[in-house]
């Protein structure tokens, strides 16, 4: 019998594996070596970072700001001048920076004059802005109402000073998204898409592309109802209800919400994830309505840059931009930032109490 269990337990499929490679096999030799074992680290320049292990190993870290999206001709020519000024070893940061870790000071000088002759900022470390984060937009998802990329490249080549500077009272993380029930876009300022119609419903594709059970469930509002038009099954929304989340439209492309002119970009201020000098904090909405307004989003840049500017005049040093609008409070901000303040930015819906789905369980 525990034999044949022996034999049986041999038998068994390995289990596939099919996320992230492990990322032991890229990193540095310096790393490997010290992994766990570092002593300190500081930041010898903007966008370098230098770590010291206990064996007495140095290790420098050259920060590469990217314009996010690559193709083959972009990370062919950054690799080759990984390959030729640093060591051929690389790594992205999760805001698309690159970096490059060398094993000698002398390396880095000539590592970010090639990277600077090649049009790419070295930075983003310390207090200054680093890479905006984005959602994945039209790139790879299906439910974007903007493109986020776009907004980031526009955004960051007006704040290249600021990437390239750390003179920021603090980090500053600013983060876009591309729908409302956002797979990101929680940042220190946050640029997310808003939709202020409902969704608008083609009858015709209903029945055959959507289960409408779920998209019925997917509400969080409870404003979608099954209905028969034109003989059909199809779903009507009540619009009084419907709060123009989008939800709806993933799990069924004919409620069709983005709309070019409707469908608007809106701001958000102080989130942040790090417990670092004061607990995490959800952002607040500071600005709404702005023009969704391809390729450069000029009116978006205005607000950013004044919420940023503002921010970096008024706040002490190591206040993130959420316990800068703490300290002074949140009239103040408006003041200070010129922000129109409307009856629109105090949350007092209540409908949440009577139908917003608050069931622990899971649905798909
Ligand atoms: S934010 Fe929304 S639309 Fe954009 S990538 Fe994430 S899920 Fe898709
Ligand atoms: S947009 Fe949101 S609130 Fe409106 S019908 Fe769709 S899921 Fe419901």
């Amino acid at each position: 019998m525990a034999q044949a269990q022996a034999v049986e337990k041999k038998q068994m499929r390995t289990p596939i594996e099919s996320g992230c490679p492990d990322g032991m096999q890229y990193m540095h030799p310096l790393m490997i070596k010290n992994f766990g074992n570092w002593k300190y680290h500081d930041r010898p320049r903007p966008g370098v970072l230098h770590h010291v292990a206990y064996s007495g190993d140095e290790i420098w870290t050259v920060r590469v700001g990217t314009q996010r999206q690559l193709g083959p001709y972009e990370i062919n020519l950054l690799c080759d001048i990984v390959d030729k000024y640093g060591e051929g070893f690389v790594r992205f940061t999760i805001r698309s920076n690159l970096e490059v870790m060398v094993s000698s000071w002398d390396k880095v000088g000539p590592l970010i004059q090639a990277f600077n002759d090649a049009g790419y900022p070295v930075g983003g470390t310390g207090n200054s802005v680093t890479m905006i984060s984005h959602t994945q937009g039209w790139l790879h998802c299906d439910i974007p109402g903007t493109d986020a990329s776009g907004v980031v490249k526009s955004l960051m080549d007006e704040l290249y000073e600021e990437f390239v500077k750390e003179e920021m009272p603090n980090r500053v993380h600013i983060t876009t998204s591309c729908c409302q029930i956002n797979c990101g876009g929680q940042g220190d300022i946050a640029i997310n898409v808003q939709h202020t119609k409902p969704p608008k419903i083609n009858h015709d594709l209903v029945a055959n592309v959507c289960e409408r059970p779920s998209v019925v469930a997917r509400c969080p509002v409870a404003a979608i109802r099954p209905a028969i038009v034109n003989g059909k099954p199809s779903l009507e929304v009540d619009e009084k209800k419907c709060i123009c989340c989008g939800a709806c439209y993933p799990p069924c492309p004919p409620m069709q919400i983005n709309d070019p002119e409707h469908s608007k970009l809106a701001i958000w201020v102080g989130g942040k994830n790090s417990n670092a000098r004061s607990k995490p904090m959800f952002q607040k909405l500071v600005a709404a309505g702005l023009p969704n307004n391809p390729p450069r989003w000029p009116e978006v840049a205005a607000v950013v840059k004044k919420i940023l500017y503002t921010y970096k005049k008024d706040a002490r040093d190591w206040e993130r931009v959420g316990d800068w609008v703490e300290r002074i409070g949140w009239p103040r901000f408006f003041e200070l930032t010129g922000l129109p303040f409307t009856k629109f930015h105090i949350d007092n819906w209540r409908g949440a109490r009577n139908s917003l789905n608050a069931s622990a369980h899971i649905r798909f």
